[in-house]
């Protein structure tokens, strides 16, 4: 298949394809399925090996946020009957931290709902991050607080944060339609925030909310163009008592194919198969493994994952081997330009596709041929349209309960 050739050839390269070429995998058929995850493979293994990276993630405060993102079960008005409890205390939030770390997981994530941290809010969290290295100075750490204000980027890395995460999660496009409270560009401005404080940046999105194929190269793109280094792609997890509770419209297949038009856009970047893995892929999430080169390991914010021994017997019977602590994530290229985008206005350099290092060398490789696709061949892209509720699990143990962490 000439297109699979051309994204391989280039994936292998570093470059990044067309926007039609990238279309063009999200409109692939069944039958071929499995060749574009062995095209998607091939780049994957090139850039990351058989490595698997494991991140964790501990809720630190979950529930009552003012905001109306309408895929969240934390929203205002949301009637998920999920966990809702304010500030964990930092040795409460180094516990979990520590069972995700001792369960094989290299990268932390600290979470809270809201709109964005006050200043005393990046007290707590450095206190937190303190705890955490204290017993383990190895392990890295993700912060993810919502929209940042002036100078709370440059307070969270000197108090030893390694990453900040804030997903664009949907198109410029389409933003409006799934939250009014905030806007796409405040989104941007908050990851370029991160990335010029010298944070690696980690931003994402959520597919199955509706959008089209457009949206979703869209927002791949523009990550692309951001210098996000790592890229959480979410299912939608549509829980019941939020306005997407309805919207059960992805299919495991439908997951691979995103999930390998991520990884040929950002070829040399970690993809991360985020939420919803075991709700979506369910028994196709080893598939996820020959695309994707990171995963979380347990529990979600609100939602339970499969058990973590789960997740390391299913990377080891799929031949994957886990990331280890010493071992660096990113290609040493990348992680160059990680390290040098705290110069001056790297990150808006970065999105301009120029002028900080080889960010904008590849971020936009010249356009081939358009790729014929055959649009009668029958795909599996949307789910059945059941309601599948019942694979949604809320979860009731680790951070804020008095039950052991899943990890
Ligand atoms: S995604 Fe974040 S900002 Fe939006 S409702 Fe959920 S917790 Fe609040």
């Amino acid at each position: 298949m000439d297109l699979l050739d051309t994204l391989t050839a280039k994936g292998l390269r570093g470059e990044v394809p067309t926007r039609e070429e990238a279309l063009a995998v999200l409109a692939t058929t069944d039958d071929e399925l499995l060749d574009v995850v062995a095209a998607a493979g091939k780049v994957r293994r090139r850039w990351f090996g058989r490595r698997v990276k494991l991140n964790y993630l501990v809720n630190l405060k979950s529930g009552l946020c003012p905001e109306d993102c309408n895929y969240c079960s934390q929203r205002l008005g949301s009637k998920a009957e999920i966990l809702k409890y304010t500030w964990l205390k930092p040795d409460q939030a180094a516990d979990a931290a520590r069972a995700g770390v001792a369960g094989g997981a290299k990268r932390v994530c600290l979470v809270a709902s809201g709109r964005g941290p006050t200043d005393r809010d990046i007290d707590r969290v450095t206190d937190t991050m303190a705890a955490i290295k204290d017993a383990d100075p190895e392990v890295e750490i993700c912060v993810c607080l919502g929209l940042l204000s002036d100078n709370q980027a440059e307070r969270l890395k000197a108090a030893g944060a390694d990453a900040y995460n804030h997903n664009l999660n949907t198109s410029e496009k389409t933003y409006g339609d799934i939250t009014t409270t905030h806007t796409y560009a405040d989104r941007v401005d908050t990851v370029q925030k991160a990335h010029g404080a010298g944070l690696s940046a980690c931003s994402g999105l959520i597919a199955g909310m509706g959008e089209s194929d457009e949206d979703l190269v869209d927002v791949v793109f523009a990550l692309r163009e951001l210098g996000s280094d790592s890229v959480p792609v979410n299912f939608l997890i549509p829980f019941e008592g939020t306005p997407l509770a309805k919207e059960w419209n992805l299919s495991p297949q439908r997951c691979l194919r995103i999930l390998a038009m991520v990884r040929f856009v950002n070829p040399d970047t970690e993809v991360r198969i985020a939420g919803g893995r075991e709700v979506h892929l369910r028994s196709m999430q080893p598939l996820g493994l020959h695309v994707a080169n990171s995963i979380f390991l347990g529990d979600y914010l609100t939602s339970e994952g499969q058990a973590g021994q789960t997740d390391l017997d299913m990377i080891k019977d799929a031949g994957f081997e886990v990331e280890g602590a010493g071992e660096a994530t990113l290609p040493r290229h990348r992680a160059d330009i990680a390290a040098a985008s705290s110069c001056g206005t790297a990150a808006s350099a970065c999105g301009s596709g120029g002028g900080c290092g080889p960010c904008g060398g590849h971020a936009h490789a010249p356009a081939d041929a358009p790729v014929a696709v055959d649009a009668d061949a029958a795909a599996s892209d949307a789910s059945d349209g059941e309601l599948r509720s019942d694979l949604v699990k809320v979860r009731l143990r680790g951070a804020g309960t008095e039950l052991a962490p899943n990890a």
